[in-house]
């Protein structure tokens, strides 16, 4: 049970790729880190099936089973595991103060890496089909639509990244936007339009995912929302691209943010406060990949060590 009045070293926040890999990382260096995980740990591959492009895995691996092995290989390395949810940060004065709930932590230094969640569009069988035809990952998922429709929602830079990806593969990508002017920038915008495979369904959203866990996806409801008539499109995938929003409400007011909410970092994963660290998807809407995750909780753990050793040598200069 981890001791309420100690201080720690290293506290860790969040428990998907990033957050592990800090703690393999710190634990390794003699640390002992506490990670809080929230209450479902493994974060967003633990909603996944099929993992095929993390390093290591020629057969590929399914999302949860890569998140388990992760979180034992943290364990065995003394990572003290904290399953509970935090409700508040100080982070005006060292130690940072963490509230769990009825718990109070304390460290000399914090490693977030609480991600960010992927809008949704909120419709009954989404979450059923996730993994077999729904998808928010062009970049994971895309190669397993060779010769098969696909629908991409969304008119924003991913929407037509994935689009662009996507048209690799399928026979035909239509993108479903519910507006006639595109989010994406312009160079996007144009190359999308010069697409031949790619197709626009404007003013449009859908309004039903067709299909069973068993068929998979089979189409979608479309509702044109200028004229109000609804059509069925088939298609064997939904590529959910309507952004994403980064969990970092806990920080309002005290860690530097972007307009759109992400943490920002720089010198790697340094924050706007010294000895607080940020890896992951909460500090990145651009990649948002799990290898990235990774890379960037290592880089979060190696420079949280600096800080630490830092904080013993008073010739030291730190942050800056
Ligand atoms: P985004 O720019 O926020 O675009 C989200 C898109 O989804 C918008 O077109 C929005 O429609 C639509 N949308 C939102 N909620 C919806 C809903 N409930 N139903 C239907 N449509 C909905 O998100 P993003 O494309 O993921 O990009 C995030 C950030 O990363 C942006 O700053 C982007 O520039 C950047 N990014 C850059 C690159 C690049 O430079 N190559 C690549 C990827 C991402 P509206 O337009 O009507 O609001």
């Amino acid at each position: 049970m981890p001791d309420n009045n100690r201080i720690h070293d290293q506290i860790i926040l969040g428990s998907g790729p990033a957050g592990y890999t800090a703690a393999i990382y710190t634990a390794r260096s003699n640390c002992c880190p506490l990670l809080i995980s929230g209450h479902q740990p493994g974060g967003q591959l633990t909603g996944t099936t099929l993992v095929e492009n993390f390093p290591g895995f020629p057969e590929g691996i399914d999302g949860p089973d890569l998140m388990e092995r992760m979180r034992r290989q943290a364990e065995r390395f003394g990572t003290i595991m904290v399953e509970t949810l935090v409700t508040r940060v100080e982070l005006d004065a060292s130690p940072f103060r963490i509230w769990a709930e009825d718990r109070l932590f304390r460290c000399r230094s914090l490693i977030i890496c609480t991600g960010a969640s992927p809008r949704l569009l909120g419709l009954p069988k989404e979450k059923e089909l996730f993994g077999r035809g729904v998808s928010i990952c062009a970049t994971c998922d895309a190669f397993f639509y060779r010769g098969k429709e696909v629908v991409v929602v969304g008119g924003g830079d991913t929407a037509l990244e994935d689009a662009f990806l996507l048209s690799r593969f399928a026979t035909r990508v239509t993108v479903v936007h519910r507006r006639d002017e595109l989010r994406a920038g312009p160079l996007l915008r144009e190359r999308a339009m010069a697409n031949d495979k790619i197709a626009f369904r404007w003013d449009s959203v859908i309004t039903a995912i067709h299909g069973d866990p068993a068929k998979g996806v089979t189409g979608v409801q479309l509702k044109n929302l200028k004229t109000g008539a609804e059509d069925h499109l088939p298609c064997d995938g939904i590529f959910i691209a309507i952004g994403h929003i980064p969990n970092t409400s806990l920080f309002k007011n005290q860690l530097e943010m972007d307009d759109w909410g992400y943490l920002t970092t720089r010198n790697g994963t340094e924050t706007s406060v010294c000895g607080v660290f940020a890896a992951g998807d909460v500090q990145d809407p651009f990649f948002r990949q799990a290898i990235t995750a990774a890379g960037s909780g290592c880089m979060a753990a190696m420079q949280s060590q600096r800080y630490l050793e830092c904080l013993e040598d008073a010739e030291c200069l730190q942050c800056g």
